[in-house]
C-alpha cells in the first residue's frame, strides 16, 4: 500500500481544549455551584486553570494511566479535572454517585484510583465509604477553603482550590499515542458487577466530531448547550468535547436538575439546546406547561438515554416550536451511535409523520456502522421489518471491558463487531427502530411484545403521567405485559379506560393483560426506568381472574 504522506499528529483531548482557548477564548462555561451562586469564565481562563491543575497533579504524583477518579455534578470543576487529567496522560474515572453503596466499593477497588474528587454534597457520602476503599486512596474536596467541611473523617483531606492554586499556570501538554485511555466510565449491566468502558483520546476526539458532524444546527459557534445528563454518565454523551471544539458555551446546571431550576436556568443563561434523558425533560415540559411557553432562546431538544414518547416530541414540536432530535446510543459507545435527521422533504412533512419519524432512534452517525444479526449469527436485510440483535462497529466503540478478560471475552461477536444487547429493525432508509432489550421483550405465546412500544402509546393516554410495562409469567402464553403506570396529577384514569385508549393503535394480543398504578417508577443510577427493580417488586404478582 502506498502511504499517504501527512504528518502523524496524535488526536488528543489536550488539543480540544487548547483550541477552544486559542480560537474561543470569550466563550463561556456558566456553572451553577453546589456552594450557591453561579460562576462563569471563558476558555481561555479555563485552560489557565487547567494548567495549574495539572502542575498540582503531577506534584501530586499523578503518572501517566493513573486512575483519577471523580464524585461530582455537572460544574466547571469537573470540567477542569476532565482536561486536566486527560492533558497529562492519566485516566478521568467519572463515578456515578446513584450507584449502590457496594457498586461504589467495587467500583473504585477494580478501578484501583489513586485520588477522589468529590463535591461537597457527596461527603457523608464518601465519609461512609472510605473504609471500603483502597488505602492509599487520597481525598480532594472540589471546593475552596470556606467551604471545606468542618470535621471529616476523610485522612488528609485536600481542598481543591488549595490544590490548583500551588500549580504553575504554564503548561505545554505532553504528546504520546492517541490510543492512551483518557476516561473511564463504568456501565452497570442487568446482571454481575459493572463492567470498565475505557475511552481512548482518539475515540474522544473522533465521537466529538462525528456528533458535531450529525447535529451541525446545535453546534454553530455561540450557542449556549445545558448539558442534562451528567458527566458521570458517558461523558455527559460527548458534550464537554463537542461543545469547546464547536465553540459553543457550556451551561452547567450543578446539583439542581428539577424542571423549575433547569427551566428558570435555560432562561437566565438564554440556553439554546439541551441534551437529557427522557424522565428529566418531562420535568422541563411540566415548567413549560405551567408557564404556557418554553424557554425564551430553547430551540433545540436532544433527547435519548432511553426510548422518547412520542406524544413528548409532539408536545415540543406542536405546543413549544422546539426541533427534538432522539438519540440512540451507549455507554460502550462513547456514547452516541444514531441520531434523528431528517431530509428536506421530511422536515417539510405534516406534524404526524414528522413525530412517527422522530420517535424512531434516528440515523447512525458517521463513524458507526449497523448490523441486525438472527439466530446463528445470520445477517438480516435493513427492510424494516426484520428484527434481530444489533451489533454496532467503529472507532469510538469498545473493544473489551478495563481488566475483565471474561465481559471482554463475550463483548465482539465473530466478525469484531461489538453486540448492543438491543433488539432492533433498520429502515431501508437506515432509520434504526429499537424494539426493545434482549430481556425486556414480552414472550407471549412464541410472539414478541415490544414493551417500548406499548409505553410509548400509554404516556400519550389520557391522565398518565409515566408508564412502564414488564413481562410477567402465564400458564398459557409463558408471559404477558403489564402495565405500570404513575397517574398525573388531579387526574383518576381508569384501567378500563386506558385498556380502551391502548386498544386503538395496538392489536389485541399485543394489549397488557393488567394495569395496576403506583406512586412512582424506580429509576435506575442513570435516570431510565428500572425494568429490574419493577419485575422484583412484581414478582409474586398474580393476574386477575
Ligand atoms: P447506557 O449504556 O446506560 O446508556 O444504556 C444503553 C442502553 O439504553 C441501550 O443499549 C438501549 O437499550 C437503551 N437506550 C439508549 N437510548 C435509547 C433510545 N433512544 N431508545 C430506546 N432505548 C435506548
Amino acid at each position: 500500500m502506498l502511504q499517504g504522506m501527512m504528518m502523524d499528529r496524535p488526536l488528543l483531548v489536550s488539543s480540544v481544549l487548547d483550541y477552544a482557548a486559542d480560537v474561543h477564548p470569550g466563550i463561556e462555561i456558566v456553572s451553577v455551584t453546589v456552594e450557591g451562586g453561579v460562576h462563569r469564565y471563558g476558555y481561555a481562563d479555563a485552560r489557565k486553570r487547567i494548567a495549574r491543575l495539572a502542575n498540582a497533579l503531577l506534584a501530586l504524583g499523578v503518572k501517566p494511566g493513573d486512575r483519577v477518579a471523580t464524585l461530582a455534578w455537572n460544574g466547571y470543576r469537573h470540567f477542569e479535572l476532565y482536561y486536566a487529567i486527560a492533558g497529562i496522560g492519566a485516566v478521568c474515572h467519572t463515578i456515578n454517585p446513584r450507584l449502590f453503596a457496594e457498586q461504589l466499593t467495587y467500583i473504585v477497588n477494580h478501578a484501583q484510583d489513586t485520588l477522589l474528587f468529590f463535591d461537597v454534597t457527596f461527603t457523608p457520602l464518601v465519609e461512609s465509604l472510605q473504609p471500603t476503599f483502597p488505602a492509599s486512596l487520597r481525598y480532594v474536596a472540589m471546593t475552596d477553603r470556606a467551604h471545606m467541611p468542618d470535621k471529616t473523617s476523610l485522612p488528609g483531606l485536600l481542598c481543591y482550590e488549595d490544590v490548583l492554586a500551588s500549580g504553575a499556570p504554564e503548561i505545554t501538554w505532553p504528546d504520546f499515542d492517541e490510543n492512551a485511555a483518557c476516561a473511564l466510565c463504568y456501565t452497570s449491566g442487568t446482571t454481575g458487577e459493572p463492567k470498565g468502558v475505557l475511552y481512548s483520546n482518539r475515540a474522544m476526539v473522533l465521537h466529538a466530531l462525528f456528533v458535531i458532524a450529525s447535529s451541525a444546527k446545535t453546534f454553530q459557534v455561540g450557542g449556549r448547550i445545558l448539558p442534562m445528563v451528567p458527566l458521570f454518565h458517558a461523558n455527559a454523551w460527548g458534550l464537554p468535547y463537542a461543545a469547546p471544539l464547536a465553540g459553543c458555551a457550556l451551561v452547567f446546571p450543578g446539583a439542581k436538575l428539577d424542571g423549575e431550576s433547569i427551566f428558570s436556568l435555560m432562561e437566565s443563561e438564554r440556553v439554546t439546546a439541551s441534551w437529557g434523558v427522557p424522565t428529566v425533560w418531562m420535568g422541563v415540559l411540566a415548567e413549560m406547561k405551567k408557564h404556557g411557553r418554553k424557554p425564551a432562546a430553547l430551540q433545540r431538544v436532544l433527547s435519548g438515554g432511553s426510548a422518547v414518547p412520542s406524544a413528548m416530541i409532539a408536545t415540543f414540536e406542536r405546543d413549544y416550536g422546539l426541533d427534538v432530535c432522539h438519540g440512540w446510543g451507549m455507554t460502550e459507545m462513547s456514547p452516541v451511535g444514531t441520531l434523528s435527521r431528517l431530509s428536506p422533504e421530511e422536515e417539510a412533512m405534516d406534524l404526524d409523520a414528522r413525530v412517527a419519524l422522530k420517535s424512531l432512534q434516528g440515523r447512525r452517525m458517521f463513524g458507526v456502522e449497523l448490523k441486525l444479526v438472527g439466530a446463528g449469527g445470520k445477517r438480516l436485510p435493513h427492510d424494516g421489518q426484520a428484527v434481530g440483535e444489533l451489533h454496532v462497529r467503529g472507532p469510538a466503540i469498545v473493544r473489551g471491558y478495563y481488566n475483565n478478560p471474561q465481559a471482554t471475552a463475550q463483548a465482539l461477536d465473530a466478525e469484531g463487531w461489538f453486540a448492543t444487547g438491543d433488539v432492533a429493525r433498520i429502515g431501508p432508509d437506515g432509520s434504526l427502530a429499537i424494539v426493545d432489550r434482549t430481556k425486556d421483550l414480552v414472550k407471549s405465546g412464541g410472539e414478541w411484545i415490544s414493551s417500548i412500544d406499548i409505553e410509548n402509546i400509554a404516556v400519550g393516554c389520557e391522565g398518565v403521567s409515566n408508564a412502564a410495562v414488564i413481562a410477567v409469567p402465564h400458564p398459557k402464553w409463558t408471559e404477558r405485559p403489564l402495565l405500570v403506570v404513575v397517574k398525573a396529577k388531579g387526574a383518576e384514569p381508569t384501567k378500563e379506560g386506558i385498556l380502551a385508549q391502548l386498544a386503538t393503535k395496538l392489536a389485541r394480543w399485543q394489549l397488557p393483560d393488567d394495569v395496576v398504578f403506583v406512586d412512582q417508577l424506580p429509576l435506575t443510577a442513570t435516570g431510565k426506568i428500572s425494568k429490574r427493580e419493577l419485575r422484583a417488586r412484581f414478582a409474586d404478582y398474580k393476574a386477575p381472574g
